[in-house]
This record gives C-alpha cells, sequence and structure tokens, in this order.
C-alpha cells in the first residue's frame, strides 16, 4: 500500500549498522529534523503556525505576477504546505501518546478543509492556465495541477461548482461514516473449544469467555483468517464467515447506493454519463471501455482456473468427510479451509518455518541491501533523536558512485498500541532540484520480534518499494516527486520486486548483511513459490469480481449496491450466500478506491511487464541503473505509458501478466 499526500521514504541501513557502527549524526541529514511532538499542544501550536503561514503565502501567491517564475513559485508555496502538514498527517497514525494522534486527526482535517477550499481557488486556477510553461516538464506540470483544479469544479459555472463542493464534502462524510461503522461495529462471534478444533491456540487461547465458557472473537484478520483456513468445523466457518460478511450492515448498504448516485451527480456536473469515464479520464486506463476490455480478457483466462481449483476442493472435502463426490457440494466457507488443506498437503510449506531465517532488522538490511544493489545507491542508518518513538530507525540514502546524500527513510518496524496496523509508505517530502529540496519518506510496518515468514519479506520489499520510488525521485518539481504517478500505474514499482523474495540468487544476498543468518534452503523457496501460485486462478478470479463490481456500481445505470452484488457473485462457480452483504464491508470503494479498484490489477500487468526487463538478473546494476533514471528519477515528469515505454523500450503489454495466469 502506498499513503498518498503524506510524503516519502525508503530505506537500507542495516547493512551499514551490520558492517559498521551507526556513526553518523543527526546533523548529517539531507532532510529537515522530523517534529518529534511533546504532547498536545505541540501539535496544535504546529497546527496553527502552518496554517497561518499557507494562508498568507497563498494572498501572496494570488497578487504575484504572472510570469516565467509564476510555475516556480507555485510549486515552492505548495512544497511549504506540504512539511507544514505531512508530519501531522503522518504521526496521527502511529504517535505513541493518544493525545498527540487525537490532535493531529483534527490537525489534518483543518488542512483538508483549507486544500478543498484552495482547490477551488479561480485566481489561482487562472493563473495556472495562463503561466509561461517552458518545455515539456512545465506543461505537464500544468496539466497536472489544472486537471487538479478542474475535479474539484473550479471551472464550472457558479451554481455547479457551488453543488460540486456540497458533493464532495457529502461523499467524505460519507466515506467516514462507512469505515466508523465497520470499525465501531465490534460484531462478535461465540465457538465452543471444540468448534475451534483446528485453530492454533495463540489465535484463542487468551480471547475473553462468555457466561457458559465459550470462546468470543471478534471479525478482525487475526481471528478471522485462521478460523477460516484451519477450523475442522463447517458449522464454525459458516459462522464467522456471515459475521464478517454483514458488517457495516443494512446502513452501509444506504451509505454505498448514495455515494454511487453522487459520484454519478458528480460525473454529470462535468459532462460525463458515469463516475467511471470521469474517473479515468486521466489515468493509464482513461475510460470505462478500455477498463472492462482489460477485465473481460482478465476473466476469460481465469475462468477455467477457477473451475479446475472447484473441481479440487470438491474431491477433498469428499475425502476429509468421506461424502461421495457426486453429493459433497463446497460452500463459500468451505473453500479457504480445503484449499489451505491441499496447500499444505501438496507443498508442506508453513509460512511460520521462515521466521528463523528472517530477523527483522536483517531482513530490513537485506531489502536495503537488493535496492542498493539494483539502485546504485547506499543506505546508511545514523543516530537521530528526532523521530516520534525511540525504536524508529533513520537512513540516509547516498548515491553509491558520488557519496552525495539524497534521501531520508525513518522506519518503523514493530508493533504497539494505537499503531496503524497494516504496512504503509508514507512520503513524507517530495523531491525538488529546483528548490534544493531532497525527499523523505516513513515506512511502517508490524512485524513479530522473533523474524518475518516469506509473505512478510514480500511485504517489506514492496513497501520499500514505494519508498524508492519517492526517494530516489529527482524531479524539477516537488509536485512531480515519486509517487505522484497515474493512480493505475503507482502499485507497480512495487509490484515488480515482490517477486524478487522467491529467487535464490537474490535470497543468498542476505549472507551480505547477516554473515551469522542461516541460510533459507532452496527447496523451501521453490515450494513457497509453488504455493504462492496455487490457486490463482480462483485468487485473481475474486479480485476480477471485486474490480468488475466496482466499475458496475458506478457505471451509467443506478445500480442497487446489494442486488448488484448478489447478481454478480452469484453467477461465479461458489455463488452468492444468502443474508450475507459483503459490499456493507468495502471500504475501499466507499473511499478512495471508488472506480479505481481495476487498478490493482492493472499496477499489475505493468509491474510483469517491468519485471521482464529483469529476467535474465533481478540484481543486474545496469538494468537497475535504467530503471533508477528512466522510472523512478522521473516521478510524475511525464505520463506513465512513457515512462514505461521509455525504459522497456517500447509500449508495455499484457503479454506477460497473461502468461502467468495461464501457465500451468
Ligand atoms: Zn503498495
Amino acid at each position: 500500500m502506498s499513503k498518498k499526500n503524506a510524503l516519502i521514504l525508503s530505506a537500507g541501513a542495516l547493512l551499514a549498522a551490520a558492517l559498521a557502527p551507526a556513526v553518523a549524526l543527526a546533523a548529517t541529514l539531507p532532510t529537515p529534523a522530523f517534529p518529534t511532538f511533546a504532547d498536545a499542544k505541540a501539535v496544535d501550536s504546529f497546527c496553527d503556525t502552518g496554517l497561518k503561514a499557507a494562508r498568507a503565502d497563498l494572498r501572496k501567491l494570488e497578487r504575484r505576477k504572472v510570469d516565467a517564475g509564476w510555475l516556480g513559485a507555485y510549486d515552492a508555496m505548495m512544497a511549504r504546505q506540504e512539511d507544514a502538514h505531512s508530519p501531522t498527517d503522518f504521526v496521527l497514525n502511529v504517535h505513541p501518546d493518544k493525545a498527540v494522534r487525537d490532535a493531529a486527526q483534527a490537525c489534518s482535517l483543518r488542512w483538508a478543509d483549507f486544500a478543498n477550499g484552495q482547490a477551488q481557488n479561480e485566481t489561482l486556477y487562472r493563473a495556472l492556465r495562463k503561466a509561461p510553461a517552458a518545455d515539456a516538464i512545465d506543461r505537464e506540470l500544468v496539466r497536472l495541477a489544472a486537471g487538479a483544479f478542474e475535479d474539484s469544479g473550479v471551472a464550472l459555472p457558479k451554481a455547479k461548482r457551488l453543488r460540486a463542493k456540497q458533493i464532495l464534502d457529502k461523499l467524505n462524510e460519507l466515506d467516514q461514516q462507512f469505515n466508523k461503522a465497520i470499525r465501531d461495529a465490534g460484531v462478535k462471534v461465540v465457538f465452543t473449544e471444540a468448534e475451534l478444533k483446528g485453530v492454533p491456540e495463540g489465535v484463542w487461547k487468551s480471547k475473553p469467555r462468555d457466561a457458559e465458557g465459550r470462546v468470543v472473537l471478534g471479525v478482525d484478520y487475526p481471528s478471522f483468517v485462521p478460523v477460516m483456513q484451519q477450523a475442522e468445523s463447517a458449522v464454525a466457518r459458516e459462522r464467522m464467515f456471515r459475521a464478517k460478511f454483514t458488517e457495516g450492515g443494512q446502513a452501509n448498504l444506504d451509505r454505498l447506493a448514495e455515494i454511487a448516485q453522487l459520484r454519478k451527480e458528480y460525473a454529470g456536473l462535468f459532462g460525463y454519463s458515469n463516475f467511471v469515464d470521469f474517473n479515468l479520464r486521466r489515468q493509464m486506463a482513461k475510460d470505462a471501455a478500455t477498463a472492462w476490455h482489460f477485465l473481460d480478457d482478465v476473466k476469460g483466462v481465469v475462468a477455467d482456473g477457477e473451475r479446475a481449483d472447484l473441481v479440487e476442493l470438491r474431491k477433498a472435502k469428499a475425502e476429509h468427510l468421506g461424502t461421495p463426490l457426486d453429493a459433497t457440494t463446497v460452500e463459500r466457507w468451505d473453500a479457504t479451509f480445503y484449499a489451505e488443506r491441499i496447500r499444505k498437503a501438496r507443498y508442506t510449506v508453513d509460512q511460520e518455518a521462515f521466521r528463523e531465517y528472517f530477523p527483522p532488522a536483517e531482513s530490513l538490511a537485506f531489502a536495503q541491501h537488493v535496492i542498493d544493489k539494483m539502485m546504485g545507491v547506499k543506505h546508511t542508518e545514523v543516530a537521530n533523536p528526532s523521530v516520534w518513538q525511540p525504536e524508529v530507525k533513520t537512513f540516509v540514502v547516498s548515491d553509491a558512485a558520488s557519496g552525495q546524500p539524497m534521501a531520508t527513510l525513518y522506519v518503523d518496524l514493530y508493533p504497539r498500541e494505537g499503531k496503524y496496523n497494516h504496512a504503509a509508505v508514507w512520503p513524507l517530502r517530495a523531491s525538488s532540484t529546483a528548490l534544493g529540496r531532497n525527499p523523505a519518506s516513513a515506512l511502517v510496518v508490524n512485524f513479530d520480534r522473533k523474524g518475518l515468514t516469506l509473505d512478510e519479506l514480500e511485504t517489506l520489499l514492496h513497501e520499500l518499494g514505494h519508498a524508492v520510488h519517492n526517494n530516489l525521485s529527482h524531479t524539477r518539481y516537488a509536485l512531480q516527486g515519486g509517487t505522484a504517478v497515474m493512480h493505475d500505474f503507482v502499485e507497480a514499482p512495487s509490484q515488480m520486486l515482490e517477486d524478487w523474495v522467491y529467487d535464490p540468487q537474490v535470497l543468498k544476498l542476505m549472507a551480505d548483511v547477516c554473515p551469522t543468518c542461516k541460510p533459507v534452503p532452496d527447496e523451501l523457496i521453490a515450494k513457497a513459490r509453488a504455493a504462492r501460485d496455487y490457486g490463482k486462478g480462483s485468487k485473481f478470479a475474486r479480485q476480477h469480481l471485486y474490480a468488475s463490481y466496482d466499475l458496475a456500481l458506478h457505471g451509467k445505470d443506478t445500480q442497487d449496491p446489494m442486488a448488484l452484488w448478489a447478481a454478480m457473485e452469484g453467477a461465479t462457480p461458489l455463488g452468492y450466500v444468502k443474508g450475507t452483504m459483503f459490499p456493507a464491508g468495502f471500504a475501499h470503494i466507499a473511499g478512495g478506491y471508488g472506480a479505481g479498484y481495476y487498478g490493482y490489477l492493472w499496477s499489475l500487468v505493468v509491474a510483469m511487464d517491468l519485471r521482464t526487463a529483469f529476467a535474465p538478473d533481478k540484481l543486474s546494476p545496469e538494468v537497475g541503473k535504467r530503471y533508477r533514471e528512466k522510472i523512478l528519477q522521473r516521478g510524475g515528469e511525464l505520463p506513465a505509458p512513457e515512462l514505461v515505454h521509455d525504459f522497456l523500450g517500447r509500449d508495455s503489454n499484457s503479454k506477460a501478466f497473461f502468461d502467468y495466469l495461464k501457465a500451468q
């Protein structure tokens, strides 16, 4: 995952830590010290000062002459705003002090309000359109920035502009309510110990009990996944499944209907008959027809795999229960359980077995070492007290050839109370050569101190991919830095790297950063790779369903969210389970991924195409250098298809992706 609107960072310093003690001082950081926020008052005052300066800055730019320096002045203003709000936008997710997080959350809303107003500022918009653009980079900046203004309705007639603002505010509110309904639902499911047979004790032993002594579980992933994968009792799995897929309830279905309707109305203000065409017009996919065409191709390739998987699941269930094959049906709550049994029997891979090979700090050093080798950079850990929590690590990223420091990377490795509980990168600061501005990023994960599974190592490399995208960018304007790319491209550089951890040659680099770590047996890697690819037909069929549902919901015709889902899921081999309401918990599409969920698959197509250049050698410094220069350094200075073309020497295509899907 990449968090937009919070800038920078990537990592890579355990190597330095392993080879030499961290001696450099924070004074050597190529970016300003991170504000640590001693208490909520410090946040409030940082927020007040930042907003006050931003308002004054804005008034100044409104009065500024529109000459050849205007674009630079506009970008400089936006960069100052970034420095003023990205620390609070970020710490609301990670600060150990709840009062600080709450104050940062309030500050973030104030900035959102300011930004919405600024996005409808006609004076700025007119100046931007008039500002002299010297070359292609300037013109791309104008195109992107003007597009952002226009999407907020600034160029519409007054009545429509007011309606646009109303709709945006309402959508924001509905999205918050949608998420809150899921967070606060507090859905609980009770199980007898017998019903939990097969589920590891670590999952349920310490959980609360009800009056009858039954175990009370939530439907969060650490409880949901083990029950669905390992509970022998179909009754228990069904209960868990039904509880999970009614989260959000009817109220969220109503909200989703309203969201889709408002988006349609919003697109209509701009002359579009549907929100998909409106939303995709500045992305790689360009329009609904192209996105649908792509999804239809995916469906054509994965449908057979999905049906074949189901045949296997049925066989596994019949064998397990001793029932005749003809009389055996696979229910939705059986699918994960039997897929997991087949995976274990066939590939005998236990992800837990990897932890001893991948201690957290050494794994980070390894991931950074991989990046360093590929891209010609060096991550060096520095002592730095200016962080939000004492265990956070700070790295300076420098160019290996010149030794020039280029960026700062913060890494927050371990879980703690109140911390963001997934994996993500916040680009805290964007690069700008015109401003002499170095980038910074924060990488946040939640690893077990005992070590990482191979899946988690893959996640780490994925996130580091986002961080280097921001940190190695070398763009003229901050507004074009690193991850400021098309939405359906932004995951590609990260997804590209995921495959690296399944390559024994790459994993051997672990010995460079941790001579005492045991090498992972090649055989274990091969099994993990096979286990990953098992069931890919069903996996991609599910992604296809989510993406298609999202596009259909936001299409020309108004749809009832629940009826549409029941029809679409009902058409899949496993069918729809009456009474469940999956869309009520589909927070992605209530928020920023609305009419954009297809982007995960689209980015993966590009990622797999990018990988073809590294096929002979994933660690090739020549290819890595070209990748750094043609893609990472350029950020959003060129539209994504041109970046990919410059790197590959041809237009991007989906051959590698479809070859992978078709491979047995
Ligand atoms: Zn990502």
